[in-house]
């Protein structure tokens, strides 16, 4: 039998990952105030993660299209509604470099593109953090200024990338 990771695998990695990253990363950012971004809301599951965990501060959700669970939909005046290639830029004007965490999990199934996106997002996600925010992402990012975290606990290589700024 091939002992080769199965999809399932990769599925449950993935979830098992990006619940401990988010755990620590909202641990690591509980004194700041400024904003939370999540970047790409699909079903709303680590929306609705963060909502349960976090109190005091603003989840803003970046989708094009929302089509999560009714229990997991952000209010009208939290969404920003559009492709994330255009809301980010007009956010930097908005927020200014603000968000105390930044969850992305913008990608499909096909990994080089994920990559190229990442490549053409990061520039635009950069501005956004603020002194000591975390950026937490299911794909590798391409930053100038922040610095890759170890990861902790329960986070599986490859499936999840912690950024500081
Ligand atoms: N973390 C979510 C959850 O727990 O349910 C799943 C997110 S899903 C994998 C990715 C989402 O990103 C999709 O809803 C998709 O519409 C959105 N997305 C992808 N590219 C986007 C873009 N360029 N602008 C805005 N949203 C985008």
């Amino acid at each position: 039998m091939s002992q080769d990771i199965s999809r399932l695998d990769l599925f449950i990695d993935r979830m098992v990952s990006q619940r401990a990253s988010l755990d620590f990363a909202i641990t690591q950012t509980a004194d700041m105030t400024g904003p939370i971004f999540e970047l790409g809301l699909g079903n709303g599951r680590t929306y609705h993660h963060m909502r349960q965990r976090i109190s005091g501060r603003d989840i803003f959700v970046f989708e094009r299209a929302v089509a999560s669970h009714p229990d997991s939909t952000p209010a009208d005046e939290m969404l920003i509604l559009g492709d994330v290639r255009e809301t980010l830029p007009a956010s930097v004007e908005r927020f200014g470099p603000t968000a105390s965490l930044i969850h992305a999990d913008l990608g499909g199934h096909n990994r080089e593109k994920n990559d190229v996106f990442a490549r053409f997002v990061s520039p635009l996600i950069e501005p956004l953090l603020a002194e000591g925010g975390l950026m937490v992402s299911s794909d590798r990012m391409y930053f100038e200024t922040l610095t890759e975290l170890p990861l902790p606990e329960g986070v599986v290589e490859g499936r999840c990338f912690i950024y500081r700024r």
